[in-house]
């Protein structure tokens, strides 16, 4: 290893260093979820010894975007809207098995998992997760963002780009996005 990877790799954790402990974070509540989100950020589970207590409400001023709450294809382009909003680099969590899968929420109104909209970094299961279970995740996006080249642009493709468009949304089971049928 030559001097300049060596530098470069201090660099990297430097930077790293400083990236994992100042994650400001966007909070996308749509859903019960969110009174776990406010248990977990309030005094008695501290998040902010995490460096990630700070939530912002531009998504232009934050660099995670916690995805908190049930999905329904209508709000769909609104999540990836703010998703695309965010300045790069930029981390995303699913925080509740709704965001993760769909939950149970197994019908045609609900997206089966954002992954199918964004990239996810950290999926945190339960229904609602415990602040403990979301701490964790936090400390697992940590270790990912410590492990990352500094100088690599996270630009990522999407894994599916196709967001069903309100047209389509309206023929879907007969149904208009508000639900009165079209027959
Ligand atoms: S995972 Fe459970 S608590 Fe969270 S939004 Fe879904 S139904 Fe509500």
């Amino acid at each position: 290893m030559g001097i300049l990877d060596t530098l470069e790799s201090q660099v990297d954790a430097v930077v790293g260093w400083g990236r994992k402990y100042s994650l400001f974070v966007y909070p996308f509540v749509t859903a019960c979820c969110g009174m776990e989100y406010m248990a977990a950020s309030c005094a008695h589970y501290d998040t902010d010894r995490f460096g990630a207590a700070y939530p912002r409400f531009s998504p232009r001023q934050t660099d995670l975007l916690l995805v908190v709450g049930t999905i329904s294809h209508k709000l769909a382009p609104v999540l990836k809207r703010v998703y695309e909003q965010m300045a790069e680099p930029k981390w995303v969590i699913a925080f509740g098995v709704c965001t993760c899968t769909g939950g149970f929420y197994d019908n045609y109104a609900t997206v089966q998992g954002i992954d199918t909209i964004i990239p996810v970094d950290v999926y945190i299961p339960g229904c609602p997760p415990r602040p403990e279970m979301v701490i964790d995740g936090i400390m697992k996006l940590q270790d990912k963002i410590q492990r990352e080249k500094a100088g690599l642009l996270r630009r990522r493709t999407m894994s599916v780009a196709e967001i069903p468009s309100p047209d389509t949304l309206s023929t879907i089971g007969g149904l208009t996005p508000h639900g009165q049928s079209k027959r």
